[in-house]
């Protein structure tokens, strides 16, 4: 029950930053409107080993939620709309906006076709790297490492650890330790040194990891003619922006608009944030998002939605519409104790 809470308020809920109107932060809190943010939308993998699959969810579980936001005559709406309607105070009627992170080929393959039954639009968010083909899905890889070794030998500071990973449950243990590890390391250069070298290892090819999961920048250049689709920056590394100096933060946002301008032909507006969580995106990214000159910039902080994959259960739709934070927490603990 704990985990299932921890999981909850970690991709569960989230902030929106909206230049220049922090205040108006206040009504999607209390139940006006709402983000959703996802990730992959596939259909659902065999495999017992499946960290990561909380950034998944499949096309009948988004078909699900999108049939229960129609059900409560909630109007589904673009970044841009959404945003127009919280500078004009527009609260009338409820709203929600569907918003994909870091630029998955399934995006086009899945989830689109699901949003058109319902003339839905979505925002894509796009990692400038991964379109290049060059990105660190660091966490796939990990993944990917730790489901074809049977153990995994790594120096962790003075530690010279061997990990078990002949089991499902040993590999997931393994998983939740190096993820840890991983993401708490001091820089992106550590970061790349480490996952690098345990790809090497184990064998994982992350550059045909990241060609064979995200959309080209060919590919993005059609999708984002879709009148349904806004492409969105998501920085050029998918590094932690929090952890990087002011300058390279900067660049990281304003780089990464420019790059996917250049390409796509058409302005970049909104912004979210790597990670999204407290400890990647502060007061100065917000600050830094509002000088770069994007209309929003979303975070995984209180205010936004996550679906996610590991509760695919029709019974959370109405905790996620219902509105108040509060109303929310009481409406998972409820689930959860059933
Ligand atoms: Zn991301």
């Amino acid at each position: 029950m704990k985990q299932l809470r921890n999981n909850v308020i970690r991709a569960g809920l989230g902030a929106l930053y909206l230049s220049g109107a922090h205040h108006l932060l206040r009504p999607l809190l209390s139940g006006v409107g709402a983000i959703f943010m996802l990730h992959h939308v596939r259909p659902a993998r065999e495999a017992a080993f499946q960290p990561n699959r909380h950034l998944e969810v499949t096309p009948d579980f988004l078909r699900a939620t999108l049939c229960h936001l129609r059900s409560r005559d909630i109007d589904i709406v673009s970044m841009d709309e959404l945003h127009e309607r919280l500078v004009q105070g527009r609260f009338d009627r409820r709203f929600a906006a569907f918003t994909l992170d870091d630029g998955y080929r399934d995006n086009l393959d899945y989830a689109l076709p699901v949003l058109r039954e319902f003339d839905a639009p979505l925002a894509v968010y796009v990692t400038s790297d991964f379109a290049d083909g060059t990105g660190r899905l660091w966490w796939t890889a990990l993944e990917a490492v730790i489901a074809k070794a049977e153990q995994i030998d790594i120096q962790i500071g003075n530690s010279a650890l061997r990990l078990d990973a002949t089991s499902v449950a040993a590999k997931q243990a393994a998983f939740d330790r190096l993820h840890d590890w991983l993401r708490a390391l001091p820089g992106e250069q550590d970061l790349a040194r480490e996952i690098g070298a345990l790809c090497r290892t184990h064998g994982v090819d992350m550059e045909a990891q990241c060609r064979g999961l995200c959309l080209s920048w060919a590919e993005l250049k059609s999708f984002a003619a879709d009148p349904l689709v806004t492409i969105g920056a998501h920085s050029i590394s998918h590094c932690n922006l929090a952890k990087q100096t002011e300058d390279i933060a900067a660049q990281e946002m304003a780089a990464s608009r420019a790059r996917i301008e250049q390409v796509l032909e058409r302005p970049v507006l909104h912004l979210a944030y790597p990670y999204g969580d407290r400890d990647a995106a502060g007061a100065r990214e917000f600050a830094l998002a509002a000088s770069a000159g994007f209309k929003t910039a979303v975070t995984t902080r209180p205010g936004m939605l996550s679906l996610n994959g590991n509760y695919q259960d029709a019974r959370i739709l109405p905790v996620l519409t219902s509105g108040a934070a509060t109303a929310m927490w009481n409406g998972f603990r409820r689930i959860a104790a059933a």
